[in-house]
């Protein structure tokens, strides 16, 4: 194919209401506050990346996404938009600090490339399939409240809740318990986000045990870093035990191999990247590791890429991309059509399928 080159680079903030605040241990984010980056090809084709930083995960926010995106400007003009491994490569050891920053550059130089190609982005990714069932999450909320979300979410098709958990072992009990009140026929994923010891994560499912509560998945019991600590948690128990914050690279994901510390791998391209992403994929389907599909505070652009990803990759056994503004306050149309639970995406809608409004 004749080279397409970028003839024009644009830098935005995006910022949209959530629908309900989002506790960090900094404070409180009541909205999205992310960055979009538009190639425009010289062809007239345009492509579109978001960024989606999270500081507790990532160490980035939108300040520091939007200099390392206008720091790339120059860089990334007059490349040829084909040879999208080769720019994602050098913005990776430059920028290797700035994952969200980069996995927005690779989204929009996909997104103008399969437009190019006028196929589907989850063509790309290999079209195992057009389709992605996502679960729900249950915010930290007193038990009533979460049964009757639970219950609400179960009449409106959701057939797998999660939860956060790491706070307060009672409290957590209790909502587990209303949950499963409100929603009998669900299947219950927990998340502790690093928030236990070792031997508090065992204690945990020990107390949910005696409670009869069996979640299908336990994601991150234990720091990120605490490998040993993590094998420890699986060998106490056969509740499937998942690697979220452990691995943001192709090289973490081999030492959850090593170690043999989990049964799940959570790819988050806002984490790894989209190109990365694909050899992480890779590294746990060799070795026997379910793979889940996760996502920060995204807008339609962000979540139909992780989207078609899932569906065109099809290794996915576990999807969470759950979205967290009105549809109506979208800044895209277009891209996969959402009816919960589940995504379809278009074979007639070339890229991830947005439109800026
Ligand atoms: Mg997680």
């Amino acid at each position: 194919m004749k080279a397409i080159k970028i003839k024009e680079v644009i830098i935005e903030p995006v910022n949209v209401p959530l629908d309900e605040p989002f506790k960090i241990a900094i404070g409180t984010k009541y909205s999205i506050e992310n960055a979009l980056i538009t190639v425009v090809l010289e062809n007239g084709i345009v492509g579109y990346g978001e960024a989606a930083p999270l500081e507790p995960i990532n160490g980035e926010n939108q300040a520091t996404v939007l200099a390392t995106l206008n720091s790339c400007i120059d860089f990334i003009k007059g490349k040829d938009v084909a040879d999208y491994r080769a720019i994602s490569a050098t913005l990776r050891s430059v920028f290797w600090a700035q994952v969200t920053a980069r996995c927005a550059v690779e989204m929009a130089l996909l997104d103008a490339y399969t437009r190019v190609l006028d196929i589907p982005l989850y063509q790309f990714f290999g079209g195992a399939g057009n389709k992605a069932e996502t679960d729900y999450t249950i915010d930290i909320v007193p038990p009533e409240t979460a049964k009757v979300n639970a219950a609400r979410l179960a009449a409106a098709g959701y057939t797998v809740l999660k939860t956060k958990v790491g706070k307060k072992l009672t409290d957590d009990i209790d909502r587990l318990l209303a949950i499963k009140e409100g929603a009998p026929a669900c299947g219950l994923t927990i998340d502790a986000n690093q928030g236990y010891s070792p031997c508090e994560a065992v204690h945990f499912i020990e107390e949910m045990g005696k409670n009869n509560i069996r979640p299908i998945l336990f994601e991150q019991p234990v720091s990120r870093y605490d490998l040993a600590g993590m094998r420890f948690v699986k060998d106490h128990t056969s509740i499937p035990i998942g690697a979220d914050e452990s691995v943001f690279t192709s090289a973490d994901a081999i030492n959850v191999v090593r170690t043999g510390c989990a049964d799940y791998i959570n790819i988050k391209l806002m984490k790894s990247g989209i190109i990365e992403a694909m050899d992480i994929a890779a590294i746990a389907r060799s070795a026997n590791i379910k793979l889940m599909i996760g996502c920060m505070l995204e807008t339609k652009l962000a979540l139909g890429c992780s989207v078609h990803f899932a569906a065109g990759m099809g290794c996915f056994s576990h999807i969470d991309l759950d979205p967290h503004i009105d549809p109506e306050l979208e800044p895209f149309t277009g891209g996969p059509d959402y009816r919960a639970p589940f995504y379809t995406l278009s074979p007639d809608l070339p890229g991830v399928g947005c439109v800026k409004r």
